[in-house]
């Protein structure tokens, strides 16, 4: 591995620290020179799932949401942990349309977008322990970086 580079931070679960962990990332990946259409991607994915750990995880905003990012080579990799409520079916929580607070105007779409915007995607997660999604992403693939 030639280039590695990792970044850990740490955030009350308040909606506004959405933003700030989607723009964190972006300034984190600068290094490897992505595409406007990557950067999205990356930030739509972290705005989901940094959004999943505050709505869904928690309840008290004094809750942390933890955000790592890594960049190894050319693959950048997300990791989004709280130790929240967790999920009891993890493969119906990833069905697309499915969501446990409709009465939000949530459309369960979360999941879909982070496994169509990034390559891969692993959730863990234990009820009352908390839940842990990891994603990656290759930069530098789309015909935009030619
Ligand atoms: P949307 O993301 O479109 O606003 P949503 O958040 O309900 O709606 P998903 O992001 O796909 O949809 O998540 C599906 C379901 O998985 C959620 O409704 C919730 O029940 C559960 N879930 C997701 N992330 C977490 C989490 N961090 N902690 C607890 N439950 C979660
Ligand atoms: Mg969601």
């Amino acid at each position: 591995m030639q280039n590695q580079n990792e970044m850990k931070i740490c955030f009350d679960a308040r909606s506004v620290n959405e933003g700030f962990a989607r723009i964190a990332v972006a300034a984190f990946i600068a290094e490897l020179n992505p595409t406007l259409d990557e950067i999205s991607d990356i930030k739509t994915a972290v705005s989901e799932a940094v959004t999943n750990s505050i709505i869904h995880g928690y309840q008290d905003p004094r809750e942390k949401v933890e955000l790592t990012c890594r960049i190894r080579d050319d693959v950048v990799e997300i990791e989004v942990t709280d130790t929240g409520a967790g999920i009891p079916d993890i493969p119906k929580a990833m069905e697309p349309f499915y969501t446990t607070k409709p009465e939000l105007e949530r459309s369960g779409m979360g999941f879909a977008f982070m496994e169509a915007f990034m390559d891969e995607i692993w959730v863990e997660s234990k009820v009352g322990e908390g839940t842990r999604v990891r994603m990656c992403k290759k930069i530098g693939v789309s015909s935009d970086n030619l």
